[in-house]
């Protein structure tokens, strides 16, 4: 059984197709630039294997629909293609953003989740109507495929109402659904459930601090197995410094902002989104670019690492807080998993709560999941690679056979 994974943006499509029974990925790709002049898709059969074969196709690509049709193309392509036709898609998973306090879990897509899907794109203006595109899409291409939505807030469904409420006028909650979300749950979760694995007991005996490290960056506290606290909020801007996101800041910034630069608000959500978090601090965002810099005396750049690794372990300490007992810190995502010297400066000085980093399984390079806390350690430190798109094909497969 092969799986089709998308993940559907404002003007790009991502999608995998996995086969099932291995979770091997049969092909992945993007594409790129959709509504523009000349549009791009980039798709690798069998990726990280040694039939691995890539394709380019670069012409205008109009909108989701063709964009989608053309994927289709190539992959039942005679010569280069991975599938015969369609009818080999047992069923398709979107990665949705928003899933608001309608979905606790993956639903499998009717017209109700639609239209659920649809009252919820006030909470996520950008990206919901882009998620939405690629299900209307791929229904329309697929009519008799099941199709599955995977939402990045449902796993943080089982937050409690003294974390997910922000103290301000109640009504505000009642009326307009105002409160803290979390995103990354399909990756949180994913971790979570590896890590269950690697400590040998059911992941609802689980206390863990999961932390999501690439360009978006959360951390949650998984009270036996479950979401209990999220960095991210409302929105995908609260909490950790990310690549170019603020993460926390006064909320009476604005105001300031708008009286003594005569900024609007919505120079100041870009300037907040797309202008901050690293990238405001030091100019770079690519935590690679950081490093370099660092290497030749960029004090700035030093700075923003130090503003990002404090932040991080500000709330580290706040979710061993929450959680009383923690069984492991997970690490995850291109930073989580890549970065020694980000891990080190996050986990520093938290030796005295039980957190011992052994620094040469820290620094020694690994693509696997694997332990790095030292013999003594407390609270045990894992590196596990998130794959976000084989989480929602496993979840997509739990939904059809349900
Ligand atoms: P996204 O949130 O877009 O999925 P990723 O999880 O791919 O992002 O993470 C992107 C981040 O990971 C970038 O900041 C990049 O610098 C960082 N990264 C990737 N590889 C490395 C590496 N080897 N060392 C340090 N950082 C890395």
């Amino acid at each position: 059984m092969k799986f089709l994974v998308i993940n559907s943006g404002s003007s790009s499509i991502k999608y995998q197709v996995i086969e099932m029974e291995t979770e091997a990925v049969l092909a992945a790709g993007l594409v790129e630039r959709i509504g523009e002049n000349s549009g791009l898709l980039k798709n690798t059969f069998c990726p990280g294997t040694s039939n691995e074969r890539e394709y380019r196709v670069e012409q205008a690509i109009p909108d989701h629909q063709s964009g989608m049709l053309l994927v289709i193309e190539l992959l039942t392509d005679r010569d280069k293609g991975i599938i015969r036709d369609a009818s080999e898609i047992g069923a398709i998973g979107h990665r949705v953003v928003h899933g608001g306090e309608d979905f606790r879990g993956s639903m499998r897509i009717t017209p109700e989740v639609i239209e659920a899907l649809e009252k919820n794109i006030p909470l996520a203006p950008l990206h919901n109507p882009a998620n939405l595109d690629g299900i209307r899409v791929a229904m329309k291409i697929f009519p008799s495929v099941p199709q599955v939505a995977v939402f990045d807030t449902a796993f943080h469904q089982t937050m409690p109402p003294h974390a997910f409420l922000y103290a301000i006028p109640y009504e505000l909650y009642e009326k307009n659904r105002v409160r803290r979300y979390g995103f990354h749950g399909t990756s949180h979760r994913f971790v979570a459930g590896e890590c269950a694995r690697l400590l040998s007991k059911p992941l609802t005996a689980c206390n863990l601090i999961t932390v999501h490290l690439g360009n978006g960056c959360s951390m949650t506290a998984i009270n036996n197995g479950i979401s209990v606290d999220t960095s991210l909020g409302m929105t995908p801007v609260e909490g950790l410094v990310m690549g170019t996101r603020s993460g926390d800041v006064d909320p009476a910034l604005h105001l300031f902002l708008k009286h003594n630069k005569g900024m609007d608000l919505e120079t100041i959500d870009a300037l907040l989104n797309k202008e901050s978090g690293l990238k405001g601090l030091c100019g770079m965002n690519d935590m690679r670019d950081i490093h370099k810099a660092i290497a030749q005396g960029n004090e700035r750049a030093a700075l923003a690492l130090a503003v990002q690794t404090y932040r991080n372990r500000k709330y580290i300490g706040a979710y061993m807080a929450v959680l009383g007992r923690v069984d492991a810190i997970v690490f995850t995502a291109g930073i989580g998993e890549n970065d020694s010297i980000v891990r080190a400066e996050s986990l520093k000085g938290l030796e005295y709560f039980g957190v011992c980093l052994d620094l040469e399984k820290n620094s020694a390079h690994s693509r696997e999941a694997r332990c790095i806390s030292g013999e003594n350690s407390k609270v045990r430190i894992y590196v596990i690679p998130t794959n976000e798109e084989l989480a929602i094909a496993r979840e997509a497969a739990a939904v059809v056979s349900a």
